[in-house]
């Protein structure tokens, strides 16, 4: 096999890094473009093999890792910042090939956070650390011990943010990594371990190999040497592996689905709440945070479906690379097939589209590759209905009406998820009360995606388990100690 690929002009190592090196598998796989509907690279395909590799190398690079200095770490880790930095435009080129997700966001969004992600957690390594405090005049110190080499497992469809988001705290705490991203789109990880090398990341203190779920990604989070799993990604993956995780008690962060909804209350600002409606349909609506159901106060709701297909009408579906294009491909072919299906069956039980209800034309002239679903909005549709309740990943909503605040509620809470809520009002006395009964892992009232890296971020319910982001991902990747010591010349034990 070739040893690299060129996407977008860019020299990318199809092989895994592993231990400083470049490992090539007997095996391959292939990454294709949902942009251009092309091969894209033949990449080495991971086996238990390359698993047992990947976690030996972390293994052995641990006590290295972890014994080196706050400082030491910290600045290794800007450095990896840094070379995110220098390498944006082909970070972000290589990113929207692989996934299809827009270039302008990957430029201006998406690779800016990467880095910042990198900065974040280096900054708060440094100030990691709590008062001493006392108990009968014996003094307690707690320390954030590092756990040890940690498995990270990524989903497509935001693959290098997700990626960064879970290294960076890793390593901040003195962990090693084995990170394997998804096989739709693998190829930004391996860029990142050109980075991380070239930043002064010690060999075996990142590892990155790419293949299946089903047979690296199960021999990774069945490794009795892994001492922390952070997995992004669906419910039934998340149940395998906390049942391949279970036999050594390997603790777990799982941030899941959602099927999150978004309240319109009568006083609220109808524009505002339409612009964040069709904020939902941004990276084609893959994205695990999106407001999927819009439950809109029934007095307002023929005003804010008006709004709302005034704005969803003006996106422009076309090449991700293009500037002027808001709609991109879905990441792969199988993907439009499932959104499809759950639009097919709902139309099927009665729901009617108000927008969109299909796939997109697939029509060159429009730079449209065949991957295109039409942005959709479903009505008539019953809470207990597959496409209420269940994760499509596409760009479709649905929308519901109520008529009382408790009756919103029961709504917005009625699926088996709880990652995040949007609601708009006026009100902020409504706000905050509403805000106090939704089962969710982020509110946002009169916004949406506004997100803090000292916030804490997960889900509740089957949208996961641990929450992620400032001290929470220190207190998740450390093994916490308390060390209780006696004053000089104390003698009571009791
Ligand atoms: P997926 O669960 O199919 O795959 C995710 C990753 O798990 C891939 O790398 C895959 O190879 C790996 N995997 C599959 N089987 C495995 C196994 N048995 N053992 C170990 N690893 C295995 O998810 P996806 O389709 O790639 O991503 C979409 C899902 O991710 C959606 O449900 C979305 O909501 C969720 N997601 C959640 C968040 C969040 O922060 N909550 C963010 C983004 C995406």
């Amino acid at each position: 096999m070739t040893e690299r690929a060129i996407v977008a002009g860019v020299p990318v190592d199809t092989r895994h890094w592993i231990g400083g090196r470049r490992v090539a598998s007997p095996g391959t796989f292939t990454t294709t473009s949902p942009v251009t509907r092309t091969a894209l690279a033949e990449m080495s395909r991971g086996t238990a093999l390359e698993a047992e590799a990947a976690v030996a190398a972390a293994r052995a690079a641990f006590p290295g890792w972890a014994a080196t200095g706050r400082a030491e770490r910290a600045r290794i880790l800007h450095a990896v910042a840094d070379g995110v930095e220098q390498r944006l435009e082909d970070l972000a080129a290589v990113e929207t090939h692989d996934n299809g997700a827009l270039l302008r966001s990957h430029r201006r969004g998406v690779m800016p956070r990467v880095a910042h992600n990198f900065r974040f957690f280096a900054e708060w390594l440094l100030t990691l650390g709590r008062d001493d405090f006392a108990t009968r005049g014996h003094t307690n110190h707690i320390s954030w011990d590092p756990a040890g080499p940690c498995v990270l497992i990524t989903p497509w469809n935001a693959p290098l943010m997700l990626a960064s988001w879970k290294i960076a705290p890793a390593l901040a705490a003195g962990n090693t990594v084995v990170l394997k991203p998804a096989e739709w789109s693998p190829l930004t990880a391996s860029l990142l371990a050109d980075i991380a090398a070239g930043a002064g990341v010690p060999p075996g203190v990142l590892n990155v190999v790419q293949g299946y779920g089903e047979d690296l990604g199960r021999a990774l989070v069945s490794h009795p040497g892994v001492r922390r799993i952070s997995f992004t990604g669906s419910v039934p993956t998340a149940r395998r592996i906390a049942a391949a995780a279970a036999p050594n008690l390997t603790p777990l962060s799982l941030e899941l689905g959602g099927k999150s909804p978004l309240l319109v209350f009568a006083d609220a600002d109808l524009g505002l709440a339409a612009d964040l409606a069709v904020e939902q349909y941004d990276n084609a609506g893959q994205v695990c945070l999106a407001a999927t159901r819009l439950l809109v106060e029934e007095s307002v709701a023929g005003e804010f479906t008006r709004l709302f297909t005034e704005r969803a009408e003006r996106l422009r579906p076309g090449d991700p690379r293009e500037p002027g294009t808001d709609l991109g491909p879905v990441v792969d072919a199988r993907q439009l097939e499932r959104i499809d299906g759950f639009v097919r069956r709902a139309l099927a039980a009665g729901a009617r589209a108000v927008i969109g209800g299909g796939p997109g034309t697939g029509d060159s002239g429009t730079g449209e590759s065949g991957l295109h679903y039409r942005p959709t909005l479903l009505t008539d549709v019953a809470q207990e209905s597959e496409i209420v309740q269940e994760e499509v990943f596409g760009p479709v909503l649905t929308l519901q009406t109520f008529t009382t605040e408790e009756e919103a509620v029961g709504l917005a809470n009625g699926t088996r998820f709880g990652l995040a809520a949007t609601l708009v009002t006026g009100d902020r006395a409504r706000a905050a009360r509403v805000a106090a009964q939704l089962v969710a892992g982020t509110v946002w009232v009169n916004c949406f995606f506004v997100r803090d890296l000292r916030a804490p971020f997960g889900g509740s319910r089957d949208s996961g388990t641990g929450r992620e982001g400032g001290g929470w991902s220190f207190d998740f990747h450390c093994d916490v100690k308390n060390t209780v010591t006696a004053p000089k010349g104390w003698r009571d034990h009791g």
